[in-house]
């Protein structure tokens, strides 16, 4: 992982570690060793790599892992479960997880409500589409974000950061798509390629159809996510697929 956690809840980038850290004790203990908290568990990580590793070479990239035994100053928790665990090869995808047992995330909430317009610009970049305008975020936010919370995306144990873009458009329902502005090139060609909607990107490529069209995203295989699609889909089964984007948070 390139991001961790401090032992104050800090997130930072695993490279402004020892910035971060001054290379006090617990963060640096014997022989150089190196560790943090994982973003997701909290569970102890080991911070590999960079140049303060002597057996290193200077480029080697520095990244954080999952570390098996207990480490002064840290906790060991149930990591094996984590998304972040390497060893987990088909349960990482459990960062989309809703879990309704638990009530809804407070901090979660508090999170995205601080960081609307942050969001809504990591959500343009993902999907191709614009998720703000001039006043802050738009309606195509708001309605993703209240359908996100109906459907209970609020209800987990752990997030980070960098997740909440992807888990918002995972964990809601198609939402109406009219007037808004797709703002990638690439997008825009799928669209103007296709015989239906070709011709409903108006001025300044402002999506305006006579038809009720849906924008959603769905990951391309339950089981063993790789990608997310993000389509519109309109009629009875007609869609496109806007832009295709890697599920996996590294
Ligand atoms: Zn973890």
């Amino acid at each position: 992982m390139k991001k961790i956690k401090l032992l104050d809840g800090e997130n930072i980038k695993v490279v402004n570690f020892d910035n971060k850290t001054n290379k006090e004790f617990p963060y640096y203990q014997n022989k150089g060793s190196r560790y943090a908290c994982c973003p997701y568990c909290c569970s102890v990580v080991n911070v590999k790599g960079g140049r303060e590793n002597a057996k290193q070479s200077i480029q080697q990239r520095m990244y954080a892992s999952h570390q098996a035994s207990k480490v002064n100053g840290f906790e060991l928790k149930d990591y094996q479960e984590c998304p972040f665990y390497q060893g987990n090869q088909g349960n990482w995808q459990g960062v989309y997880r809703i879990n309704n047992k638990v009530t809804e995330n407070k901090e979660l909430r508090t999170y995205i409500e601080g960081n609307r317009v942050a969001i809504a610009e990591e959500l343009s970049e993902l999907t191709g589409v614009a998720f703000k305008n001039r006043e802050g975020v738009n309606s195509l936010f708001e309605c993703l974000y209240q359908s996100f919370i109906d459907n209970g995306g609020l209800h987990r144990n752990q997030w980070h950061p960098d997740m909440i873009s992807r888990i918002m458009l995972i964990n809601s329902a198609p939402v109406e798509f009219w007037g808004y502005k797709v703002i990638l090139d690439s997008v825009v060609n799928v669209i103007r390629r296709n015989k239906v909607l070709g011709d409903n990107l108006k001025l300044n490529n402002q999506f305006k159809s006579d038809r009720d069209v849906t924008f959603v995203a769905t990951m391309d295989d339950n089981e063993n996510p790789q990608r997310i699609n993000v389509k519109l889909v309109w009629g009875t089964e007609d869609e496109i697929v806007l832009k295709s984007v890697p599920a996996k948070i590294s």
